[in-house]
């Protein structure tokens, strides 16, 4: 409830990964805070931009973090992590997403065995892993380990649309330009009350357009050059 301040409750060993997560749930904290004036209707926002505050955070701790560190075997560790988290969070939830399009679209034709469950599972995952890749057996079955199938189906599509998203901000951020502090903080004030078409408006930004995607991408690619030409 919006009246209700948030808390995070945090398994936290000081390893960058629980930066990066303090980082990310911090980020729903104050999205949640900011638009709590929206009201209990309001405030929550559809699955578009539900994860823009806590993926911008991360990037901003991540930015944070790498300029700091000069040791280039840290500076490598940290930049193949992060490399690994856009990957999951872009490619990887993208291929959670074809497997439940696949699944949900065959639940047409009548009700699926398990066995053909564990198929389209392996074929998604083979063709967005490729072939470097082996699945272990049993992992036919690990579709059944996230959660999101089952109590919310189709969010995942949110992850890799807030990456990009965010991607495509920061480099608007990056751009130094002026104001956007207060044009981020009127976005996530807004909570659930606006089309993200109204939201991003204002940083020149329109997800219609491929280039608002290529530009989003083109971070995770500057990343992973940044990556090769790191030598620890
Ligand atoms: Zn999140």
């Amino acid at each position: 409830m919006p009246s209700a301040h948030p808390y995070l409750m945090l398994n936290y060993m000081g390893r960058s990964r629980d930066i990066m997560t303090l980082a990310h749930e911090l980020g729903h904290g104050v999205h949640q805070r900011l638009a709590a004036a929206q009201g209990p209707i309001l405030s929550n926002t559809p699955l578009t931009p539900a994860e823009t505050a806590s993926v911008f955070g991360e990037m901003l701790t991540f930015r944070s973090l790498l300029d700091k560190t000069t040791d280039p075997k840290q500076r490598f560790a940290l930049l193949s992590s992060k490399v690994e988290d856009m990957l999951n969070t872009v490619v990887r939830q993208i291929a959670f997403y074809t497997f439940e399009r696949r699944v949900h679209t065959a639940r047409r034709q009548g009700e699926l065995r398990t066995e053909e469950i564990n198929q389209i599972w392996l074929d998604v995952q083979a063709e967005s892993l490729g072939e470097a890749i082996i699945s272990n057996e049993g992992y036919d079955i690990f579709w059944a380990y996230i959660p999101h199938f089952i109590h919310s189906p189709f969010y995942v599509y949110a992850y890799a649309f807030g990456d990009c998203l965010v991607n495509s901000l920061y480099a608007q951020y990056e751009k130094a330009n002026e104001g956007f502090a207060e044009r981020y903080f009127e976005l996530l004030k807004a909570g659930g009350s606006k089309h993200h078409s109204e939201l991003l408006a204002p940083f020149g930004l329109d997800a219609k357009d491929p280039k608002f995607w290529s530009l989003g991408l083109s971070m995770i690619e500057g990343l992973i050059d940044e990556l090769e030409a790191t030598n620890p």
